[in-house]
Protein backbone atom coordinates (compact mmCIF):
# COMPACT_ATOMS: atom_id res chain seq x y z
CA UNK A 1 0.00 0.00 0.00
CA UNK A 2 1.55 3.36 -0.92
CA UNK A 3 1.36 5.97 1.89
CA UNK A 4 -1.30 8.44 1.06
CA UNK A 5 0.54 11.21 2.38
CA UNK A 6 3.54 11.04 0.49
CA UNK A 7 1.26 11.12 -2.66
CA UNK A 8 -1.26 13.82 -1.52
CA UNK A 9 -0.60 17.48 -3.25
CA UNK A 10 0.06 20.83 -1.51
CA UNK A 11 -3.74 21.83 -2.41
CA UNK A 12 -4.97 18.33 -1.43
CA UNK A 13 -3.26 18.22 1.71
CA UNK A 14 -4.71 21.56 2.99
CA UNK A 15 -7.88 19.84 1.98
CA UNK A 16 -7.20 16.36 4.52
CA UNK A 17 -6.29 18.71 7.09
CA UNK A 18 -9.62 20.55 7.15
CA UNK A 19 -11.61 17.36 6.87
CA UNK A 20 -9.50 15.56 9.44
CA UNK A 21 -7.84 18.08 11.76
CA UNK A 22 -8.97 19.85 14.56
CA UNK A 23 -5.77 22.24 15.32
CA UNK A 24 -4.99 24.28 18.98
CA UNK A 25 -6.28 27.54 19.46
CA UNK A 26 -7.95 27.95 16.44
CA UNK A 27 -11.24 29.34 14.82
CA UNK A 28 -12.46 26.36 13.01
CA UNK A 29 -14.57 28.37 10.64
CA UNK A 30 -11.85 30.48 9.58
CA UNK A 31 -9.82 27.35 9.06
CA UNK A 32 -11.78 25.76 6.97
CA UNK A 33 -12.49 28.42 4.93
CA UNK A 34 -9.01 29.78 4.39
CA UNK A 35 -6.82 26.59 5.04
CA UNK A 36 -3.63 26.21 7.05
CA UNK A 37 -0.17 27.22 5.83
CA UNK A 38 1.78 24.29 5.18
CA UNK A 39 5.19 24.57 7.06
CA UNK A 40 7.79 21.93 5.32
CA UNK A 41 11.16 22.39 6.65
CA UNK A 42 12.86 25.18 8.44
CA UNK A 43 17.15 26.22 9.59
CA UNK A 44 18.42 28.62 11.85
CA UNK A 45 15.81 31.23 12.51
CA UNK A 46 13.94 30.64 8.89
CA UNK A 47 11.16 28.47 8.40
CA UNK A 48 9.87 27.13 4.77
CA UNK A 49 6.00 26.35 3.79
CA UNK A 50 5.18 24.20 0.86
CA UNK A 51 4.73 27.33 -1.47
CA UNK A 52 8.60 28.00 -1.05
CA UNK A 53 8.35 31.04 1.13
CA UNK A 54 10.94 31.51 3.70
CA UNK A 55 9.51 33.17 6.63
CA UNK A 56 11.70 34.95 9.35
CA UNK A 57 9.86 32.84 12.42
CA UNK A 58 9.77 35.70 15.13
CA UNK A 59 8.45 33.10 17.83
CA UNK A 60 10.83 30.15 17.85
CA UNK A 61 8.09 28.00 17.03
CA UNK A 62 5.94 28.73 20.05
CA UNK A 63 8.68 30.83 22.42
CA UNK A 64 10.76 27.31 22.09
CA UNK A 65 13.19 26.65 19.77
CA UNK A 66 15.91 28.56 21.37
CA UNK A 67 19.09 26.73 19.78
CA UNK A 68 17.50 27.66 16.04
CA UNK A 69 16.43 25.39 13.83
CA UNK A 70 18.11 22.04 11.60
CA UNK A 71 20.83 21.02 14.26
CA UNK A 72 22.11 17.75 13.25
CA UNK A 73 23.59 17.16 16.56
CA UNK A 74 20.37 16.84 17.99
CA UNK A 75 18.76 14.61 15.48
CA UNK A 76 21.71 12.22 15.69
CA UNK A 77 22.03 12.08 19.47
CA UNK A 78 17.78 11.31 19.15
CA UNK A 79 18.42 8.35 16.50
CA UNK A 80 21.42 7.03 18.93
CA UNK A 81 19.10 6.85 22.16
CA UNK A 82 16.59 5.14 20.15
CA UNK A 83 18.59 2.42 18.74
CA UNK A 84 20.11 1.97 22.44
CA UNK A 85 16.91 2.71 24.39
CA UNK A 86 14.49 3.87 23.19
CA UNK A 87 11.99 4.14 25.88
CA UNK A 88 12.13 2.65 29.31
CA UNK A 89 9.78 4.17 32.08
CA UNK A 90 11.02 6.00 35.53
CA UNK A 91 8.48 4.43 37.98
CA UNK A 92 8.65 3.25 41.08
CA UNK A 93 13.00 2.76 41.77
CA UNK A 94 14.04 2.32 37.93
CA UNK A 95 15.91 4.98 35.76
CA UNK A 96 17.83 5.11 32.75
CA UNK A 97 21.17 7.08 32.18
CA UNK A 98 20.11 10.20 30.29
CA UNK A 99 16.96 11.01 32.85
CA UNK A 100 19.67 10.74 35.58
CA UNK A 101 22.33 12.98 33.80
CA UNK A 102 19.52 15.14 33.09
CA UNK A 103 18.39 15.61 36.56
CA UNK A 104 21.37 16.28 37.45
CA UNK A 105 22.36 19.02 34.76
CA UNK A 106 19.51 20.49 35.72
CA UNK A 107 20.12 21.02 39.66
CA UNK A 108 23.36 22.32 38.41
CA UNK A 109 22.12 25.03 36.18
CA UNK A 110 19.10 25.90 38.19
CA UNK A 111 19.55 28.60 41.18
CA UNK A 112 21.01 27.27 44.28
CA UNK A 113 18.03 25.55 46.58
CA UNK A 114 16.55 23.46 43.84
CA UNK A 115 18.08 19.99 43.73
CA UNK A 116 15.29 17.77 42.85
CA UNK A 117 13.19 17.27 39.73
CA UNK A 118 10.22 15.80 38.56
CA UNK A 119 9.62 14.85 34.79
CA UNK A 120 6.67 15.47 32.64
CA UNK A 121 5.50 16.13 28.90
CA UNK A 122 4.55 20.03 28.52
CA UNK A 123 4.21 22.76 30.31
CA UNK A 124 0.76 22.22 31.47
CA UNK A 125 1.38 18.47 32.88
CA UNK A 126 4.18 20.18 35.02
CA UNK A 127 1.85 22.56 36.00
CA UNK A 128 -0.41 20.09 37.44
CA UNK A 129 2.70 18.17 38.89
CA UNK A 130 3.16 21.13 41.11
CA UNK A 131 -0.46 21.90 41.79
CA UNK A 132 -0.76 17.99 43.28
CA UNK A 133 2.78 18.59 44.74
CA UNK A 134 1.88 21.89 46.80
CA UNK A 135 -1.38 20.47 48.17
CA UNK A 136 0.26 17.19 49.27
CA UNK A 137 3.30 19.31 50.80
CA UNK A 138 0.50 21.32 52.79
CA UNK A 139 -1.18 17.75 53.81
CA UNK A 140 1.73 16.05 55.10
CA UNK A 141 2.57 19.40 56.75
CA UNK A 142 -1.42 19.13 58.80
CA UNK A 143 -2.99 22.04 56.88
CA UNK A 144 -4.62 20.26 54.03
CA UNK A 145 -7.31 23.63 54.01
CA UNK A 146 -4.21 25.24 52.48
CA UNK A 147 -5.18 24.09 49.37
CA UNK A 148 -5.74 27.39 47.20
CA UNK A 149 -3.28 28.81 44.40
CA UNK A 150 -3.06 32.57 43.84
CA UNK A 151 -2.20 33.85 40.07
CA UNK A 152 -2.34 36.20 37.76
CA UNK A 153 -5.15 37.73 35.17
CA UNK A 154 -4.02 36.81 31.83
CA UNK A 155 -1.79 34.57 32.88
CA UNK A 156 -0.59 31.19 30.98
CA UNK A 157 0.03 28.09 32.81
CA UNK A 158 -1.10 25.90 30.23
CA UNK A 159 -4.51 24.20 28.83
CA UNK A 160 -5.46 21.23 30.77
CA UNK A 161 -8.17 21.76 33.70
CA UNK A 162 -5.40 22.65 36.36
CA UNK A 163 -3.35 24.61 33.28
CA UNK A 164 -6.51 26.75 32.23
CA UNK A 165 -7.34 27.48 36.00
CA UNK A 166 -4.06 28.48 37.11
CA UNK A 167 -4.08 30.60 34.16
CA UNK A 168 -5.56 34.05 33.93
CA UNK A 169 -7.47 33.73 30.64
CA UNK A 170 -10.69 34.93 30.88
CA UNK A 171 -11.83 33.23 26.89
CA UNK A 172 -10.35 30.39 28.60
CA UNK A 173 -12.54 30.45 31.76
CA UNK A 174 -15.71 31.07 29.47
CA UNK A 175 -15.69 28.44 27.54
CA UNK A 176 -15.72 25.35 30.32
CA UNK A 177 -16.51 26.82 33.61
CA UNK A 178 -13.18 27.40 35.14
CA UNK A 179 -11.81 28.09 36.93
CA UNK A 180 -11.81 24.94 39.09
CA UNK A 181 -12.42 25.91 43.02
CA UNK A 182 -9.43 27.19 44.33
CA UNK A 183 -7.88 29.15 41.72
CA UNK A 184 -7.75 32.98 42.92
CA UNK A 185 -6.12 35.45 40.09
CA UNK A 186 -5.25 39.28 41.32
CA UNK A 187 -4.22 41.61 38.64
CA UNK A 188 -0.65 41.50 36.90
CA UNK A 189 1.90 44.58 37.10
CA UNK A 190 0.74 46.13 33.95
CA UNK A 191 1.81 49.38 34.47
CA UNK A 192 0.52 50.59 30.87
CA UNK A 193 -2.65 49.77 31.46
CA UNK A 194 -2.89 50.49 35.34
CA UNK A 195 0.25 52.20 36.56
CA UNK A 196 -1.94 55.97 37.03
CA UNK A 197 -0.18 58.59 37.94
CA UNK A 198 2.25 56.27 40.14
CA UNK A 199 6.57 55.56 38.75
CA UNK A 200 6.85 52.29 38.01
CA UNK A 201 8.73 51.31 41.26
CA UNK A 202 5.39 52.46 43.36
CA UNK A 203 3.37 50.58 40.79
CA UNK A 204 5.61 47.70 41.28
CA UNK A 205 5.05 47.63 44.91
CA UNK A 206 1.10 48.51 44.96
CA UNK A 207 0.68 45.75 42.56
CA UNK A 208 2.51 43.39 44.46
CA UNK A 209 0.37 44.20 47.50
CA UNK A 210 -2.24 43.31 45.43
CA UNK A 211 -1.22 39.52 46.82
CA UNK A 212 -1.13 40.23 50.25
CA UNK A 213 -4.66 42.09 49.87
CA UNK A 214 -5.76 38.78 48.67
CA UNK A 215 -4.44 36.50 51.34
CA UNK A 216 -5.69 38.38 53.82
CA UNK A 217 -9.26 38.44 52.60
CA UNK A 218 -9.16 34.62 51.65
CA UNK A 219 -7.61 34.14 55.27
CA UNK A 220 -3.56 32.96 55.34
CA UNK A 221 -4.37 29.34 57.06
CA UNK A 222 -6.20 29.04 53.14
CA UNK A 223 -3.03 29.95 50.71
CA UNK A 224 -1.21 27.48 49.57
CA UNK A 225 0.96 29.07 46.85
CA UNK A 226 1.70 31.92 43.94
CA UNK A 227 2.78 31.16 40.83
CA UNK A 228 4.27 33.73 38.73
CA UNK A 229 5.95 34.29 35.55
CA UNK A 230 9.09 36.31 35.66
CA UNK A 231 7.73 38.15 32.64
CA UNK A 232 3.97 37.15 31.46
CA UNK A 233 4.67 35.82 28.36
CA UNK A 234 1.63 34.72 26.51
CA UNK A 235 -0.26 37.36 28.66
CA UNK A 236 1.17 39.89 26.33
CA UNK A 237 5.10 40.17 27.54
CA UNK A 238 4.18 41.79 30.40
CA UNK A 239 7.59 42.97 32.28
CA UNK A 240 7.25 43.49 36.16
CA UNK A 241 9.22 46.89 37.32
CA UNK A 242 12.01 45.79 39.39
CA UNK A 243 10.64 46.66 42.76
CA UNK A 244 7.24 43.86 42.11
CA UNK A 245 9.42 40.62 42.78
CA UNK A 246 11.51 41.50 46.00
CA UNK A 247 7.76 42.73 47.32
CA UNK A 248 6.20 39.89 46.40
CA UNK A 249 8.99 37.79 47.93
CA UNK A 250 8.25 39.66 50.87
CA UNK A 251 4.58 38.48 51.13
CA UNK A 252 5.57 34.73 50.49
CA UNK A 253 7.59 35.01 53.29
CA UNK A 254 5.93 36.73 55.63
CA UNK A 255 2.32 34.21 55.33
CA UNK A 256 4.46 31.32 54.75
CA UNK A 257 3.21 30.46 51.28
CA UNK A 258 5.25 28.44 48.37
CA UNK A 259 6.56 30.38 45.45
CA UNK A 260 6.19 29.03 42.29
CA UNK A 261 8.30 30.42 38.98
CA UNK A 262 6.66 28.88 35.95
CA UNK A 263 9.62 29.38 33.58
CA UNK A 264 8.37 27.67 30.71
CA UNK A 265 8.98 30.55 28.49
CA UNK A 266 11.62 32.67 30.21
CA UNK A 267 13.73 29.51 31.06
CA UNK A 268 17.20 28.19 29.32
CA UNK A 269 18.23 32.41 28.20
CA UNK A 270 15.66 34.23 26.53
CA UNK A 271 15.85 36.77 29.79
CA UNK A 272 19.56 37.00 29.23
CA UNK A 273 20.54 34.62 32.28
CA UNK A 274 19.75 31.13 32.60
CA UNK A 275 16.60 31.70 34.10
CA UNK A 276 14.34 34.51 34.38
CA UNK A 277 14.21 33.90 38.19
CA UNK A 278 17.94 35.28 38.05
CA UNK A 279 16.99 38.30 36.13
CA UNK A 280 14.41 39.48 38.39
CA UNK A 281 15.83 38.56 42.00
CA UNK A 282 12.99 35.64 42.48
CA UNK A 283 13.91 32.74 44.98
CA UNK A 284 11.13 29.98 44.38
CA UNK A 285 10.55 26.91 46.24
CA UNK A 286 8.99 25.41 42.74
CA UNK A 287 10.12 26.06 39.22
CA UNK A 288 8.38 24.41 36.00
CA UNK A 289 10.46 24.31 32.95
CA UNK A 290 9.66 22.99 29.75
CA UNK A 291 10.14 24.27 25.70
CA UNK A 292 13.29 25.98 25.54
CA UNK A 293 14.76 22.50 28.15
CA UNK A 294 14.68 20.77 24.48
CA UNK A 295 14.57 23.99 21.95
CA UNK A 296 11.11 22.15 20.87
CA UNK A 297 12.79 19.44 19.27
CA UNK A 298 11.01 16.80 21.54
CA UNK A 299 8.14 17.06 24.57
CA UNK A 300 9.69 17.18 27.87
CA UNK A 301 9.11 19.72 31.12
CA UNK A 302 10.20 19.20 34.06
CA UNK A 303 9.46 21.00 37.90
CA UNK A 304 12.57 21.67 39.59
CA UNK A 305 11.81 21.44 43.12
CA UNK A 306 13.48 23.42 46.44
CA UNK A 307 14.49 21.79 49.42
CA UNK A 308 11.61 23.05 51.79
CA UNK A 309 9.24 20.87 49.92
CA UNK A 310 12.03 18.10 48.30
CA UNK A 311 12.48 17.27 51.98
CA UNK A 312 8.63 16.76 52.98
CA UNK A 313 8.20 14.29 50.33
CA UNK A 314 10.79 12.43 50.72
CA UNK A 315 11.51 12.41 54.25
CA UNK A 316 8.04 12.04 55.03
CA UNK A 317 5.85 11.46 52.19
CA UNK A 318 5.42 8.19 51.25
CA UNK A 319 4.70 7.16 48.04
CA UNK A 320 3.55 10.08 45.61
CA UNK A 321 0.55 9.02 43.41
CA UNK A 322 1.79 10.63 40.47
CA UNK A 323 3.28 10.55 37.34
CA UNK A 324 3.62 10.02 33.92
CA UNK A 325 4.39 6.92 30.92
CA UNK A 326 6.54 9.24 29.32
CA UNK A 327 8.14 11.32 32.64
CA UNK A 328 11.95 11.56 32.27
CA UNK A 329 11.38 9.80 28.38
CA UNK A 330 15.13 8.64 27.38
CA UNK A 331 14.99 10.19 24.14
CA UNK A 332 14.04 13.31 25.09
CA UNK A 333 16.20 13.23 28.08
CA UNK A 334 19.36 12.84 25.58
CA UNK A 335 17.88 15.31 23.23
CA UNK A 336 17.63 17.65 26.23
CA UNK A 337 21.24 17.35 27.30
CA UNK A 338 21.94 17.81 23.93
CA UNK A 339 20.85 21.17 23.82
CA UNK A 340 21.95 22.29 26.60
CA UNK A 341 25.27 21.40 25.79
CA UNK A 342 25.09 22.94 22.79
CA UNK A 343 23.23 26.37 24.33
CA UNK A 344 25.88 26.12 26.88
CA UNK A 345 29.27 25.65 24.80
CA UNK A 346 27.94 28.68 21.98
CA UNK A 347 27.39 30.85 24.92
CA UNK A 348 24.03 32.02 24.06
CA UNK A 349 22.56 32.61 27.47
CA UNK A 350 25.61 35.28 27.00
CA UNK A 351 24.93 36.19 23.61
CA UNK A 352 21.56 37.26 24.69
CA UNK A 353 22.78 39.15 27.90
CA UNK A 354 25.42 41.00 25.78
CA UNK A 355 24.97 41.37 22.33
CA UNK A 356 22.03 40.30 21.02
CA UNK A 357 19.62 41.02 23.60
CA UNK A 358 20.36 44.75 23.68
CA UNK A 359 20.58 45.39 20.07
CA UNK A 360 17.07 43.65 19.42
CA UNK A 361 15.79 45.86 22.62
CA UNK A 362 17.07 49.16 21.43
CA UNK A 363 15.91 48.35 17.26
CA UNK A 364 12.57 47.67 18.40
CA UNK A 365 12.96 50.40 20.76
CA UNK A 366 12.81 52.55 17.45
CA UNK A 367 9.43 51.85 16.71
CA UNK A 368 8.09 54.11 19.31
CA UNK A 369 7.84 56.95 17.24
CA UNK A 370 4.66 54.89 14.81
CA UNK A 371 2.02 56.55 15.75
CA UNK A 372 0.23 53.20 16.43
CA UNK A 373 2.88 52.13 19.16
CA UNK A 374 1.75 53.07 22.82
CA UNK A 375 4.56 50.79 24.43
CA UNK A 376 7.67 48.81 23.44
CA UNK A 377 8.67 46.57 26.23
CA UNK A 378 10.98 43.76 26.79
CA UNK A 379 14.19 42.41 28.01
CA UNK A 380 16.57 40.35 26.36
CA UNK A 381 14.97 38.67 23.37
CA UNK A 382 11.36 39.01 24.55
CA UNK A 383 9.65 41.52 23.61
CA UNK A 384 6.04 43.46 23.28
CA UNK A 385 5.24 46.34 21.12
CA UNK A 386 1.41 47.27 22.17
CA UNK A 387 -0.86 49.46 19.82
CA UNK A 388 -2.96 51.80 20.68
CA UNK A 389 -5.34 54.11 19.11
CA UNK A 390 -4.07 57.30 20.87
CA UNK A 391 -0.69 57.28 22.94
CA UNK A 392 -1.84 59.69 25.10
CA UNK A 393 -3.92 58.24 27.90
CA UNK A 394 -3.56 55.41 26.26
CA UNK A 395 -6.64 54.90 24.97
CA UNK A 396 -6.41 51.50 23.61
CA UNK A 397 -8.96 50.24 20.40
CA UNK A 398 -12.16 48.73 21.17
CA UNK A 399 -13.38 46.17 20.68
CA UNK A 400 -10.01 44.72 21.72
CA UNK A 401 -7.85 42.48 19.55
CA UNK A 402 -9.08 43.13 16.13
CA UNK A 403 -6.08 45.69 15.44
CA UNK A 404 -3.56 43.30 16.55
CA UNK A 405 -5.10 40.61 14.61
CA UNK A 406 -4.55 42.68 11.25
CA UNK A 407 -1.26 43.44 12.28
CA UNK A 408 -0.30 39.93 13.06
CA UNK A 409 -1.88 38.95 9.56
CA UNK A 410 0.02 41.36 7.51
CA UNK A 411 3.37 40.19 9.44
CA UNK A 412 2.19 36.73 8.02
CA UNK A 413 2.03 38.01 4.54
CA UNK A 414 5.79 39.66 4.95
CA UNK A 415 6.57 36.14 5.14
CA UNK A 416 7.40 37.25 9.55
CA UNK A 417 5.69 35.42 12.04
CA UNK A 418 4.82 37.52 15.30
CA UNK A 419 2.13 37.06 17.32
CA UNK A 420 -1.12 39.15 18.62
CA UNK A 421 -1.75 39.34 22.25
CA UNK A 422 -4.93 41.79 22.30
CA UNK A 423 -3.87 44.84 20.76
CA UNK A 424 0.17 44.14 21.32
CA UNK A 425 2.29 42.30 19.39
CA UNK A 426 4.45 39.75 20.86
CA UNK A 427 7.99 38.85 19.71
CA UNK A 428 10.61 36.03 20.83
CA UNK A 429 12.60 34.74 18.15
CA UNK A 430 15.69 31.93 18.55
CA UNK A 431 18.27 33.03 20.89
CA UNK A 432 20.60 32.59 17.67
CA UNK A 433 18.64 35.68 15.63
CA UNK A 434 21.14 37.26 13.82
CA UNK A 435 21.80 40.85 13.81
CA UNK A 436 20.58 41.32 10.18
CA UNK A 437 17.43 39.40 10.96
CA UNK A 438 16.72 41.29 13.52
CA UNK A 439 17.26 44.46 11.27
CA UNK A 440 14.44 42.52 9.05
CA UNK A 441 12.37 41.80 11.72
CA UNK A 442 12.26 45.42 13.11
CA UNK A 443 11.58 46.78 9.45
CA UNK A 444 8.95 44.47 8.67
CA UNK A 445 7.25 45.21 11.88
CA UNK A 446 7.50 49.13 10.72
CA UNK A 447 6.01 48.20 7.61
CA UNK A 448 3.10 46.06 8.61
CA UNK A 449 1.94 49.04 11.26
CA UNK A 450 1.92 51.17 8.32
CA UNK A 451 -0.56 49.15 6.68
CA UNK A 452 -2.18 48.19 9.86
CA UNK A 453 -2.72 51.66 10.15
CA UNK A 454 -3.70 52.30 6.58
CA UNK A 455 -6.76 49.29 7.25
CA UNK A 456 -8.17 51.10 10.37
CA UNK A 457 -7.91 54.41 8.93
N1 LIG B 1 3.44 27.90 31.14
C1 LIG B 1 3.74 28.90 30.30
C2 LIG B 1 4.34 30.13 30.88
C3 LIG B 1 3.52 28.79 28.94
O1 LIG B 1 3.81 29.81 28.13
C4 LIG B 1 2.98 27.60 28.45
C5 LIG B 1 2.75 27.44 27.00
O2 LIG B 1 2.84 28.35 26.23
C6 LIG B 1 2.66 26.59 29.35
C7 LIG B 1 2.91 26.76 30.69
C8 LIG B 1 2.03 25.32 28.87
O3 LIG B 1 2.96 24.56 28.20
P1 LIG B 1 2.48 23.38 27.20
O4 LIG B 1 1.86 24.03 26.02
O5 LIG B 1 3.78 22.67 26.90
O6 LIG B 1 1.53 22.53 27.96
Amino acid sequence: MTNKLNVLSDSALMAADTAHHLHPFTDYKALAAEGSRVIVRAEGCTLWDSQGNAILDGMAGLWCVNIGYGREELADVAARQMRELPYYNTFFKTTTRPATELATRLAELTPPGLEHVFFANSGSEANDTIVRMVRRYWQLHGQPERNVIISREYAYHGSTLVGASLGGMSAMHSQTGLPLPGFEHIRPPYYLRDGGNMTPQEFGVAAAQALEERILALGPERVAAFIAEPIQGAGGVIVPPDSYFPEIQRICREYGILLIADEVICGFGRTGNWFGSETFGIEPDLMTLAKGLSSGYLPISAVMVGDRVARTLIDEGGEFFHGFTYSGHPVACAVALENLRIMQDEGLVERVRDDIGPYFQDRLRELADHPLVGEVRGVGLIAGVELVRDKDGPVFFQPEGRVGTICRDHCFRNNVIMRAVRDGMVISPPLVISHAEVDRLVETARRCFDLTQADIG
